[in-house]
């Protein structure tokens, strides 16, 4: 099948560029987007790492966040990592009282959830629904889920060490949610399995 499924990554801060590449990879047209017209034209939406605060703020200031939640809601397949996951959350601990996110996975994330100590490592995992090997998956001060709600499929979760069994990829309906950045790995097969996602629900 050649259709190329037109997927826009937020553009606004944060990791940008490896999530063109890993889409681009994947049989998709990535395209940057900022403007509430911008993402009216796309088939999927990848919300990249990068500060949440920051990219709240911004969503704010270009006037595209409530379009981009109706958009959400109304079924507009995403895909975010890190910072990403923070934003599609319905309630975010630890952060900025005037922070905002955009409520597309009923689930609580705390920011920055693994400590100082431990602000960036790297496991293997297992991630649902991805078979073969397991999966390198590499931690920025991320987030974790601390409550995922009954619609919500758990895809992975911290196989050892202080934090075993927190919840660290999540999926409900279209979207697609990441603690860690598969875009800086190498391994394509989360946005392979957000690409076919978006591809069946054009
Ligand atoms: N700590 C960042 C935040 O709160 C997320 C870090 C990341 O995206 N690598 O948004």
């Amino acid at each position: 099948m050649t259709s190329r499924p037109k997927i826009g990554v937020l553009a606004l801060q944060g990791d940008v560029r490896e999530h063109f590449s890993a889409l681009d990879a994947c049989g998709a047209d990535a395209v940057g987007v900022r403007r509430v017209s911008e993402l009216r034209s796309i088939d999927g939406l990848v919300i990249p790492g990068g500060e949440s605060t920051t990219i709240s703020r911004l969503l704010t200031v270009f006037e595209v966040l409530e379009p981009l939640r109706e958009l959400l809601g109304d079924g507009l397949p995403a895909f975010g990592s890190c910072a990403g996951m923070i934003m599609l959350a319905s309630e975010v601990l630890d952060t900025r009282p005037d922070a905002q996110h955009l409520d597309a996975i009923d689930m609580t994330v705390r920011r920055n959830a693994f400590g100082r100590q431990v602000d960036s490592f790297e496991t293997d995992l297992e991630f649902a629904g991805i078979d073969g090997e397991k999966m390198r998956a590499v931690f920025i001060r991320a987030p974790w889920v601390e409550r995922a709600g009954d619609a919500v499929d758990v895809l992975a979760t911290v196989p050892n060490g202080p934090a075993a069994g927190r919840i660290v990829a999540v999926r409900q309906g279209a979207v697609v949610a990441t603690s860690f950045h598969p875009e800086v790995t190498g391994d394509l097969r989360v946005h392979d399995l957000f690409v076919d996602i978006v591809r069946k629900a054009r």
